[in-house]
C-alpha cells in the first residue's frame, strides 16, 4: 500500500493528493505548520506543538479548524493508514481558498488543512548523529515574526540549498551584530568552555523551538547549566561541542562551522547524551 495523505476531510493515495490554485497558502503563504516526530506510532511533545500551532493561527487571526481532540485522532488516523511507527507527521492549516485578493476574504472560508506522512530510518538517523554534521553561515534574511510558523519559508530554503551545496546539513542564520539566530530548520546550540549550555533566547526573532523546550527540561534534570545568550559563529568554532534541535533532527551534533572544525572536528559527549535523553523522554510522554 502506498502513502496516504489527508486532504481536507477526505484521505487519498499521496501521489494524487492536490489543493485547489486559489488556495491562500499557496498563493500568499497564507498558511501555518507543525511537525511532530513520531516514535512507535505515538506524537512527541504533541502539547508543545499544539500550544504552537495554537499560538501561530492566533497571530494570524485564524481559528483551529477543529477541536484538538478531533486533530490528535485525524493525525492518529493519518499515521494508521501510512502503517508506519517511525515517522515525520506534517499538518498545514490555511485561511483556504478564495478569489486572489491580498487581504482575508471577506466572509470566511473553510480553512484548508493536510496533513502527509513520512517514514523515518531510525538506524540511518542514529548513524547520521553518531558521524555528526556540518552547517554553512549565511546572512539573516527573514521577516520580523519568525516566531509564527508560516509556510512562508523561501529564505530558510535558500539557506538550505547553499547548505546542501557546501556538503553541510545545515543553514545557521547570522544578524547583523554576527550572532547566529538559528538553523533554516532547527534551533542551534553550543556548549561553551565551561561546559554550559547556550542557545539563542526566544525574545530573538526565532521559533520557540519545541524540541528545544522539551530538552531545556531535560538540561535542568541533568544538573547542566543553561545561558540562554547569543552566540557568534566563532564563538561555536571555539566551543567544545555544537549541535541543532527540531523534530526532524532530534538532537544532532554540529561538526564543523563553515568547513573548519568545532572541537575536535567529531560529535561531543554532552551532545550524543542530551540526544540519547530526549528521545527516551519524548518516547515516555508520547501519546
Ligand atoms: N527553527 C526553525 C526555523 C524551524 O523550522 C524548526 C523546525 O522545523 C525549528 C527551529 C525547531 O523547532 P521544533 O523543535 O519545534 O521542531
Amino acid at each position: 500500500m502506498g502513502r496516504i495523505a489527508y486532504v481536507n476531510g477526505r484521505f487519498v493515495p499521496h501521489s494524487e493528493a492536490s489543493v485547489h490554485i486559489e488556495d491562500r497558502g499557496y498563493q500568499f503563504a497564507d498558511a501555518v505548520y507543525e511537525v511532530w516526530a513520531v516514535f512507535g506510532g505515538k506524537l512527541a511533545d504533541a502539547e508543545g506543538h499544539f500550544v504552537r500551532l495554537e499560538r501561530s493561527l492566533g497571530e494570524l487571526s485564524m481559528p483551529l479548524p477543529m477541536s484538538r481532540a478531533a486533530l490528535t485522532l485525524v493525525l492518529k488516523e493519518a499515521l494508521r493508514r501510512n502503517r508506519v511507527r517511525e515517522a515525520l507527521i506534517y499538518l498545514q492549516v490555511g485561511r483556504g481558498v478564495a478569489p486572489r485578493d491580498h487581504a482575508f476574504p471577506k466572509e470566511p472560508v473553510r480553512q484548508s488543512v493536510v496533513i502527509t506522512v513520512s517514514g523515518v530510518d531510525r538506524t540511518a538517523s542514529e548513524a547520521r548523529a553518531a558521524k555528526g554534521v556540518g552547517v554553512v553561515t549565511t546572512p539573516e534574511t527573514r521577516w520580523g515574526r519568525c516566531d509564527i510558523k508560516t509556510v512562508g519559508l523561501l529564505p530558510n530554503a535558500l539557506a538550505k540549498q547553499k547548505a546542501r551545496e557546501a556538503g553541510a546539513a545545515e543553514a545557521w542564520f547570522v544578524d547583523e551584530l554576527g550572532f547566529v539566530t538559528e538553523g533554516a530548520s532547527s534551533n542551534a546550540w553550543i556548549v561553551d568552555g565551561e561546559g554550559k549550555l547556550r542557545t539563542r533566547d526566544t525574545n530573538a526573532n526565532i521559533l520557540r523551538g519545541v524540541t528545544r523546550r522539551t530538552l531545556m527540561q531535560v538540561i535542568a534534570d541533568e544538573g547542566l547549566q543553561l545561558d540562554e545568550r547569543p552566540f557568534t559563529a566563532d564563538e561555536a568554532r571555539q566551543a567544545k561541542e555544537a549541535f541543532i534541535t527540531g523534530a526532524g533532527t532530534l538532537v544532532l551534533p554540529v561538526i564543523s562551522v563553515d568547513g573548519k572544525p568545532v572541537g575536535q572536528g567529531v560529535p561531543g559527549p554532552v551532545a550524543m547524551k542530551l540526544r540519547r535523553l530526549y528521545i527516551e523522554r519524548a518516547k515516555a510522554t508520547a501519546i
